[in-house]
């Protein structure tokens, strides 16, 4: 069976063919498999010196320092480790975040309501942005904590975390910034942006699933507790022997993306460009999501009078994602549309097509005639 056209590099990428080879060098007797925490040989001391470079390869990218780098699971767990972390042990307080965020931040944060933390839920602009003014109109007495992405995985748009970080670094409130969905894909700069913590996620930037990593800001210092215990690696932060294939997995995919990050903007801008040009014959075709402040590489398109769920049926060739979550019989429209404000019809019509550093320019015209075929068939029996 011919595979259908990879259209959703926002759910996951695939490993880069370079970071696959490196990574195999990490696991066999013949390769460095030793436990990095091990001091007393060789095989622990070389395992240590590649978790180190990988270290300063991810910190290069966000211009980081690499001792600000704590190794996760993944963006899901630095998220719950900056959250959960930043709120341990403190009684009556308040955090600010908003309702499009990732499940990983939306979910910690309802856990943390549980607790007795008071959350603040933002409503986006309809551009799925949030105002530097809304999150200071949001702050109160006892906040601690703001939460909010850099870039959205549904809309691809982008949120002015450098404003919003420097009121709150004046107030003294810890801003955690979710980066999954950044880095890679648009210049991330922890020097000129004022964020505290920061998560990032090995398999959307071309590296392997199961590793990531959240940035914790050494000046000022930032605090926060361990979530997971054991061993005392990473400063405390996070105990677990360190996955040394994944996490050099993660430092290759991270110096790949920073040598490729402007060729790689400009191809996927044009890329887009050429996708929407392709869709131009079809009449009703909205952007959801903002249309200047975006990354490239995410389009989010609703289709009049048509059903995603028809058009994804048609559309057997693409493989592209709704963002509706199937819940039993039900069919419920993405949280992250409503969240914008769009009905619940409208979020039924919505598709987001998601392109990376293996589309090519035929994939995209060939997605685009078949989106103009299928829509047009469907709105014809209507
Ligand atoms: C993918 C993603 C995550 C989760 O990352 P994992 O590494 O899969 O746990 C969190 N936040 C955003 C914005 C994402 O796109």
């Amino acid at each position: 069976m011919k595979k259908p056209v990879y259209m959703d590099y926002a759910a996951t990428t695939p490993v880069d063919p370079a970071v696959a080879n490196e990574m195999m060098k990490y696991l066999t007797l013949d390769g460095v498999f030793g436990n990095p925490a091990s001091r007393t040989h060789a095989y622990g001391w070389q395992a240590e010196a590649a978790v180190e470079t990988a270290r300063k390869q991810v910190a290069e990218l966000i211009h980081a320092d690499p001792r600000e780098i704590v190794w996760t699971s993944g963006a899901t767990e630095s998220d719950n480790l900056a959250l959960k972390g930043a709120v341990a042990g403190r009684q009556g307080v308040h955090v600010v975040t908003s309702r499009i965020e990732h499940k990983a931040v939306v979910d910690t944060c309802k856990w943390l309501e549980g607790q007795g933390v008071e959350v603040t839920w933002l409503n986006p602009a309809a551009d799925g942005t949030i105002a530097c003014d809304q999150v200071m109109d949001a702050l109160r007495d006892n906040t601690v904590l703001v939460s909010l992405m850099l870039v959205n995985n549904e809309l691809g748009s982008i949120t002015d975390v450098a404003s919003i970080g420097s009121e709150l670094r004046k107030r003294g409130i810890l801003f955690h910034v979710d980066a999954a969905q950044a880095a890679g894909k648009m210049p991330v700069d922890v020097t000129s942006m004022p964020v505290d913590l920061l998560a990032l996620s090995g398999h959307k930037v071309y590296g392997p699933k199961g590793v990531g990593a959240l940035y914790v800001r050494r000046s000022p210092d930032v605090r926060i507790e361990a979530c997971i215990h054991g061993g005392g690696h990473e400063r405390g932060m996070r105990s677990g022997t360190l996955p040394t294939h994944q996490i050099v997995g993660m430092g290759q995919a991270f110096a790949l993306a920073r040598a490729e990050l402007e060729q790689e903007m400009a191809k996927l801008e044009a890329l887009r460009e050429a996708f929407l040009e392709g869709l131009s014959s079809l009449d009703g075709v909205s952007l959801n999501g903002s249309v200047t402040r975006r990354v490239p590489g995410i389009v989010n398109l609703s289709f009049e009078g048509v059903e995603a769920e028809s058009l994804m049926l048609g559309l057997r060739d693409l493989a592209v994602s709704s963002g509706s979550a199937c819940a039993s019989a039900t069919v419920e429209p993405s949280y992250v549309l409503c969240g914008i404000g769009l009905s619940d019809e409208q979020a039924h019509r919505a598709l987001r097509f998601s392109f990376g550093r293996f589309t090519t320019e035929e994939e995209v015209a060939f997605a685009s005639s078949q989106i103009v075929d299928v829509v047009s068939r469907l709105r014809a029996v209507r």
